[in-house]
């Protein structure tokens, strides 16, 4: 088994190449516009420093996996239990994929079918809704299932699921869209409330969560993040969580290969101490574009009826490549990876602290680095563009209470799951630093017809972006994406 992009052996990687010919031709025989893009997309990744946070590369088992007949098949419903017949092999590769999940996070239970990390989330959410108001209001009224209850009786349950409380870490301080906020549907579903981090030091401050947990009484509580460079002490969200009797739900979507990999053990871990976690398989956990629900014995049988209370038909063909990707976080040579991860992001930090750029919390212990552009003078958005125009590929962010809004930004976010893949240490993480605060120095916001700084043009200076591209190229060229894997 490969355990990694960067460790196919010789001849795997010869046969890979030719399995990738193969396919190529088969679809270009149909649609050769689609196979030319498929191919100019592997040239691209491999050409382009892949510092977006959420982002990997896959194995080629995980990616052959997803391009099968699996992908045919409907299988609504559960192991053992689906609404169409035919389901065995479904069902084999969906207990494989739940099995290696629970053994990989030490999970009581494990859900395989979310089709992505949103849709993890509404499973989670509806699950805790099931089983914290739903199933009470049957007993109260002695019926087994909603169809049963009385016209008055439904319409009270409808009001009380869609009066719940959801308290989660505001988007700004690194939280996620999916945890409450207006433009999700979860900000629809739920009243919001939302913590933020320390003015001062951008760090978690768990006083302050315990304090609007108390004023507000959600009935779930959300920890985890998109943008947050540290990590997370979840022994003390559930004592949180528990003193005002709410639910504990970690989604770990962006950790979750720190998690699995055992860089984050202890309070750090989330899964011993949250009823429910979710997660997306494509990002640290280098697996197929998908999502994951643990929980509890107790949420386990809610979670379980994810399909049809939250999904359709599960992709049978993910799932397949969810049971390899997770095969592979189980081997020795993840944790080695995950702990990369982890010391890269270190380096890349330090790199860019010992230039004297400013980081958000000053730094990190996770896979993120959160840079604040505004001592650039520039706007995200304007470092963002500056940066891609020099090959270098990141996201802006916001940084907490960022003075240019939502949109323009002050942060650009960095994220080495991607480049670690690929075999990047220290010394090219530093390299990274370097490149990245020459083209942020070289870059100037362009003046409006006001006068005023612009917050979205900007001119670059001559022959920043040719020596970026360059020295990028020196350092990919070092580290092949899919060494071997040549097409023809
Ligand atoms: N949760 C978190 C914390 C995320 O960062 C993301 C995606 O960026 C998601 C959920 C949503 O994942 P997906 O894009 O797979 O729906």
């Amino acid at each position: 088994m490969t355990d990694s992009p960067s460790s196919q052996s010789a001849d795997l990687a010869r046969r890979t190449s030719e399995a990738y010919d193969a396919a190529l031709e088969v679809i270009a025989a149909v649609e050769p516009r689609v196979a030319e893009a498929t191919r100019a997309e592997l040239a691209d990744q491999r050409a382009s420093l892949k510092l977006i946070a959420s982002e990997n590369y896959a194995s080629p088992a995980v990616l052959l996996t997803m391009g099968t007949w699996f992908s045919d098949k409907y299988a609504e419903g559960t192991i053992g239990h689906r609404f169409y017949a035919g389901c065995q092999n479904v069902d084999t590769v969906e207990a494989l994929a739940a099995e290696h999940a629970r053994e990989l996070f030490g999970a009581e239970y494990a859900y395989a079918q979310p089709h992505s990390g949103i849709d993890a989330n509404l499973v989670a959410f509806w699950s805790i809704l099931a089983h914290r108001v739903e199933s009470p209001a049957l007993e109260k009224h002695a019926v087994k299932n909603v169809n049963e209850l009385t016209e008055a009786d439904w319409e009270e349950l409808r009001h009380d699921l869609g009066n719940q409380r959801m308290l989660g870490m505001s988007l700004d301080a690194g939280g996620h869209l999916t945890h409450g906020f207006r433009p999700n549907i979860s900000g629809k579903m739920f009243h919001q409330r939302s913590y933020g981090t320390d003015p001062e030091t951008g760090l978690l401050d768990y006083d302050r969560v315990r304090e609007a947990a108390r004023e507000f009484r959600p009935l779930i509580l959300v920890a985890g993040y998109s943008a947050y460079p540290r990590r997370i002490d979840f022994a003390k969200m559930r004592e949180i969580a528990d003193e005002v009797d709410a639910t504990l739900m970690v989604d770990m979507a962006h950790f979750a290969g720190l998690v699995a990999g055992k860089v984050f053990t202890g309070n750090e871990d989330p899964v011993p101490h949250a009823h429910v976690v979710t997660t997306t398989t494509h990002k640290s956990l280098r697996g197929p574009r998908g999502g994951l629900v643990l929980a509890t014995e107790e949420f386990a049988p809610s979670v379980d009826r994810g399909c049809p209370m939250v999904l359709g038909g599960p992709l049978s063909h993910v799932m397949a490549a969810k049971a390899v990707a997770l095969a592979e976080a189980r081997q020795q040579s993840f944790r080695d990876y995950a702990q990369r991860i982890a010391d890269n992001a270190k380096s890349l930090a330090d790199g860019f602290l010992s230039r004297g750029a400013k980081l958000v919390t000053g730094g990190t212990d996770n896979h993120i680095v959160l840079l604040d552009v505004t001592s650039f003078g520039l706007t995200g958005r304007q470092a963002e563009s500056a940066l891609l125009d020099a090959g270098v590929v990141t996201n802006r962010n916001s940084v907490p209470s960022d003075p240019n809004g939502a949109w323009y930004t002050s942060g650009i976010r960095f994220g080495t799951p991607a480049l670690t893949t690929r075999g990047f240490g220290h010394d090219e993480f530093d390299r990274v630093a370097e490149l990245v605060v020459d083209v942020l120095s070289s870059t100037t916001p362009k003046t409006t017809s006001a006068g005023a700084p612009s917050k979205a043009t900007y001119t670059l200076e001559d022959g920043v972006v040719e020596r970026t591209r360059a020295a990028s190229a020196e350092l990919l060229d070092k580290h092949p994406l899919y060494p071997g894997l040549e097409l023809t």
